[in-house]
This record gives structure tokens, sequence and C-alpha cells, in this order.
């Protein structure tokens, strides 16, 4: 990528594309192209095609997706398989079409089968059966990587896909209905804090194990992994360690300065018991995570801080 080539970053209004623009633009990248979703709707085939054949961008990142937390996503299977699959289509079939020099696919970690060996290796994926509460947003990014794979193999797309692990940051939702767990907790403890709440009730056991990667530090890896890698298999990125579910919350608890009692609410699911990614292909690249897991969680509540609780939403 030269500095000005035209890049297009599809879902920039998100936790991870604004968070790859913020990086682009950082980097001194100064031709990006942007949509919000009032201005082009990627579920729509016939606007993406209007956009790829007027915009004619030259790189890709499609960060664009419907995400959500382990109630959204086994309360809304249907709409986290509809969405994503139109989404990804769309952009892929478009980039090809319109002579796209290079397009990154952004997955998950939960395409992985749920009891696969950990650390997860990317050649156990398809390897067995899925955790339940986010199947059908897995198979729609299963089925994003078997595109562009495909498209590289009929078609000479020059398209790779990256696993990123579980993601938070600045950007995140905080919506404790539809968002992942550590927005969740931050603003659990804010609140519980702010109103002197002496109890906190956290979901499942909190005995399931999550790794946690900053959207930052994801940038910064979707941006390196653009200039420099371009193999057909799927590559992970994350940090390679893992926290339970009830160390996550302790550390929140501290950060937010919440000092009462936590309680586990065991009729919510755990989900899958761990998804620790093996990251030895992306480290042996020279690539390192920036955050540790508290500097991240204190910059994510100063963020929440700023622009939720301000925004009147607590
Ligand atoms: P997952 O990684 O796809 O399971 O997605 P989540 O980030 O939503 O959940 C991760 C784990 O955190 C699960 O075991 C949840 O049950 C647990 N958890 C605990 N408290 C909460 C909460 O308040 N919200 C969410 N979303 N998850 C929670």
């Amino acid at each position: 990528m030269d500095k000005d080539s035209r890049i297009y970053v599809a879902g920039h209004r998100g936790l991870v594309g604004g968070a790859i623009l913020r990086r682009l633009e950082e980097a001194g990248y100064t031709n990006l192209v942007t949509r919000t979703h009032a201005e082009l709707d990627l579920t729509d085939q016939l606007a993406v095609e209007g956009f790829f054949a007027e915009e004619k961008p030259e790189y890709v990142f499609l960060a664009a997706a419907k995400v959500g937390g382990i109630l959204a996503n086994s309360t809304y299977p249907a709409d986290f398989i509809r969405e994503n699959l139109l989404i990804q289509t769309n952009v892929i079939d478009a980039a090809h079409r319109h002579g796209v020099r290079k397009l990154e696919f952004l997955g998950s970690s939960c395409i992985y089968p749920k009891l696969a060996p950990q650390p997860l290796k990317e050649e156990y994926l398809l390897t067995g059966p899925l955790e339940p509460t986010n199947e059908a947003y897995a198979i729609a990014k299963i089925a994003g990587i078997v595109m562009v794979k495909s498209y590289r193999r009929q078609h000479g797309l020059n398209g790779i896909s990256l696993m990123p692990t579980n993601l938070y940051g600045p950007g995140d939702n905080f919506d404790l209905e539809s968002s992942h767990v550590l927005p969740a907790l931050i603003r659990k403890f804010h609140e519980a804090k702010m109103s002197g709440s002496t109890q906190v009730v956290v979901w499942g056991t909190g005995t399931p194990r999550r790794e946690f990667l900053h959207v930052d530090d994801l940038a910064v890896a979707a941006v390196f992994l653009m200039e420099n890698y371009d193999d057909e298999q799927i590559i992970n990125v994350g940090v390679g360690e893992d926290v339970s579910i009830a160390d996550a919350a302790a550390l929140v608890a501290d950060v937010v300065g919440y000092d009462g009692e936590i309680v586990y609410d065991t009729s919510k699911p755990d989900g899958t018991p761990r998804k620790l990614l093996d990251v030895s292909r992306l480290f042996a690249m020279g690539w390192r995570p920036k955050f540790d897991l508290r500097r991240g969680i204190a910059d994510t509540y100063e963020w929440f801080l700023a622009h939720v609780t301000s925004a009147g939403n607590c």
C-alpha cells in the first residue's frame, strides 16, 4: 500500500473499523474512503456494486459486520447469519469485479470448534462442531473465509483473512443486552459504584476463559498484515494468554474502583469454555500487542466516562 493508495474501510463507525481508520490516518495514509450505514447499506448488492464502480478502491478492510455478545448472538441468530452473509458476499464479490488489489477480511476466534485443543491453531478450522450460542455468526464468518479463499483460487483475488480474538476498547458497545463481557462489566461496576450498590451480577459461572485484545492493537496488526501477509491460510490475531471471567471481573472492579460483592447468575450461559488463540505465526512475523489487560481496561473505562456517561446514557 502506498500512502496515497485508495483504501476503503468498511464499517468505520464500528469498534474495529474505527480503530483501523485511526491507525491508517496515524500511519500517514491520505486517500481513505468511508461510508456510513445511512449512506451505503452493505446488505444491498446493487448499492455496493454502484459504490465500488464509483469509488474504485484499491485496498479494502472488510470490518463491517453485525456483532454482539453471548446473549445477542443466541437471541437473534437469524439476523447474525443473514446480515453477515450479505455484507461479506456483496463486498468480496464487488472487490473482485472491480479489480481491488487486496482485500482483508476480519473473522473471529469463535469460528473454531468448541472442543478443539488449546491454544487454537489456524488449521483446526472445520475439524469439529461449533459452540451453539454463536453458531450462526460463526458459520457466516466461516463462509466468508471460504469465499475469500475461493475467489483467490478461481479469480486470483488477493484476499487474506484475519481471526482476531475477543476485542474491546474505545468505541465499544456498552449496552448490557447486546455487548460483550468487558464493556458490560465496565458499565455494571461503574453504575454500582455511582449508586452505592453493594452487589454486581456477572453472568455464568465465572470459570470460562477468554483472551482479550485491545482494538488499537488489532488495528496495528490489521495494517501490518495488509502490508506483509499474502497467504491463503487464515491468521490468528491475539495476545497469546487468557484469563477467567472471574479474574477479568475482579480486574475491572479494581480499575473502576468498585469494592462491593460480585455474584454469579448461573442461569445465563457460559458459552465456550475456552478459546485461546495460538498466535505463533503472527508473533514469528515480529508483531506484539502493546496493551496489557489492566491498561487496556483503564483506557476503555476512560473512553466510557468521556463518551457514554456524558451522553446521558448511564
Ligand atoms: P463470547 O466470548 O462469545 O462468549 O461472548 P461474551 O463476551 O458476551 O461473553 C463471554 C463470557 O463472559 C461468557 O461466559 C458470559 O457468560 C460471561 N459474562 C459475564 N458477565 C457478562 C455480561 O454482563 N455480559 C456479557 N456479554 N457476558 C458476560
